[in-house]
């Protein structure tokens, strides 16, 4: 069989480092989008193995132009901005990189796809932000997509465009993803900026952690396990929307509480400060998905709980500042 050729824009991001690793793995051919210069912090360097293209998600003829000099079998759309938070601060370049860039790259697709006459298959990572503060709980597929935020909206932009495209006959799908993590999360995200923040203070190199709020309950599940839920979407007969989540949510607190103990700190509440700072001017109270059409349709489901993500961060963390690198 001939290997897949595969196109991930975000390569270096979190997502986008550990599908690289498994599309090599199956001896893909990958290629990859890269901005000029060197990795950012919290980028992952790329394999040697991929092809690596230089070029701007801001450009978007010049990403039509990528799609179709690559012409990949998958094209897997992680790019943009991952930070709500950041999203607040940047609105242009949040609707450019993660609402337009999309748009060009699933239009590059279809024609690339018209022109071949072999299917292209296109997976948009999407995010429960476009569900905002939705009432319904757990959100499913049916769920009115109404954002709160700026990044929501671009995503929602971008998700209705894989609706569009899809009804011209492209196979592309929208993995509506929940908060995913991993020792690879960068620490502008709460996840990791507790476990790290836990690890330090477990070895005396820090004496608090502050925080914006830790009522918010969100739905976290194992980063690998939603790489691979994407990779099943690609390869489906059935491409459409998918919400990719573990179906529990916990609050920030149970983070803060199972990361102090994991790293071996008791009475988390004195070492724990709420920082004005860090609040949003609008977050979702709860996200949580159910993912059963994804264990439907696509045979997926995650194979790493709650306890278990914190353990293995925390384990990392702990073992980075015993390595004297944080
Ligand atoms: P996001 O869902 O992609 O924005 O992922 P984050 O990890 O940044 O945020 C998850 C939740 O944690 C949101 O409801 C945040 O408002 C909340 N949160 C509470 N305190 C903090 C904080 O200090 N930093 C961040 N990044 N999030 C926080």
């Amino acid at each position: 069989m001939t290997p897949v050729r595969a196109l991930v824009t975000g390569a270096t991001g979190q997502d986008g480092s550990y599908l690289v690793e498994l599309l090599l793995a199956e001896g893909a051919e990958v290629h990859a989008l890269v901005r000029s210069g060197s990795p950012g912090s919290g980028e992952h360097p790329l394999p040697d193995a991929v092809h690596q293209h230089v070029g701007d998600l801001t450009d978007g003829r010049a990403l039509e132009s990528l799609v179709a000099e690559v012409a990949p079998g998958e094209i897997y759309n992680l790019g943009g901005i991952s930070s709500v938070a950041l999203s607040w601060q940047e609105p242009g370049l949040t609707a450019q990189v993660s609402g337009v860039a999309p748009g060009h790259v699933l239009k590059a697709a279809h024609d690339l796809q018209e022109r071949s006459g072999t299917a292209v298959r296109v997976v948009q990572a999407s995010s429960a932000e476009i569900f905002g503060a939705a009432e319904q709980v757990p959100q499913t597929e049916d769920t009115p997509v109404a954002p709160v935020t700026p990044y929501g909206a671009a995503k929602a932009y971008a998700h209705h465009l894989v609706g569009v495209w899809r009804a011209r006959g492209l196979h592309a799908s929208s993995c509506i993803l929940y908060n995913h993590e991993s020792p690879r999360r960068p620490e502008a995200f709460v996840t990791r900026k507790i476990t790290a923040g836990a690890a330090r203070i477990a070895r005396g190199l820090q004496d608090e952690l502050s925080l914006g709020n830790l009522d918010a309950r969100r739905d976290w599940g194992w980063a690998p396990d939603y790489v691979r839920a994407m990779q099943l979407a690609a390869r489906s007969d059935a491409p459409g929307t998918y919400v990719i989540a573990t179906g529990v949510a916990h609050s920030v607190r149970d983070f803060v509480a199972a990361a102090f103990e994991a790293a071996g700190v008791d009475g988390w509440e004195e070492r724990v400060v709420l920082d004005a700072r860090f609040a949003r001017p609008s977050d979702a109270p709860v996200q949580v998905g159910d993912p059963r059409r994804a264990g439907d349709a696509l045979g997926w489901a995650p194979t790493v709980g709650f306890e278990e993500i914190v353990a293995r961060m925390v384990r990392h963390d702990l073992d980075v500042v015993d390595a004297g690198r944080a």
